[in-house]
């Protein structure tokens, strides 16, 4: 059994998450969403909200081999609990390649048990990150075609609010 950990702040899972987790689940038998949530960064959503919104969209998706788990800690020592073999990460632009290397190595330095498996999502996801769509949602600018339809009404609700 291949299991891999798929781990990010997802704050919220946007379709570019959502295209890595379908090519993961590609190449492994059990594709586990890690939500980080001792991020310096102060979230729109809480760790719990953010497990709640990929939970659902898993199950629209009927993504049967991914789950969902919230963590706080060293990572390769969630994995190795995890029994994990290898990290996802998205790599979107050269922009991104600079600190996901970083994080390969160090992350290997830790434990050479696991091994870090960057994917390349459709290009039409190539420019999108969490943050843009936070910033969008909030100036009340168009974002539907960004995010699965059941983050886009929690994100709206959220705003609302
Ligand atoms: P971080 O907290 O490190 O910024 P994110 O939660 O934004 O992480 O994303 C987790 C992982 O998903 C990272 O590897 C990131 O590169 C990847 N990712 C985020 N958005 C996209 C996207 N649009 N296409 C492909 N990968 C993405």
């Amino acid at each position: 059994m291949k299991i891999a950990i798929y781990p990010g702040t997802f704050d919220p899972i946007t379709n570019g998450h959502l295209d890595i987790i379908e090519r993961a689940t590609q190449l492994f038998d059990k594709v586990i969403v890690t939500v980080a949530v001792n991020s310096s960064k102060t979230p729109m959503f809480t760790g719990e909200e953010r497990v709640e919104m990929i939970q659902a969209v898993i199950k629209q998706k009927r993504l049967t081999k991914v789950t969902v788990e919230r963590f706080n800690g060293l990572l390769v020592s969630f994995a190795a609990k995890k029994k994990a073999t290898a990290i996802i990460r998205g790599l979107r632009a050269i922009s991104d390649f600079e600190y996901e290397f970083q994080m390969a190595l160090m992350n290997r330095k830790q434990s050479n048990k696991i091994d870090t498996v960057f994917l390349m999502p459709a290009e039409k996801y190539t420019y999108l990150n969490s943050s843009i769509v936070r910033e969008i949602a909030r100036l009340d600018g168009k974002f539907r075609d960004f995010v699965p339809p059941s983050v886009y009404r929690t994100m709206k609700k959220k705003l609302k609010n």
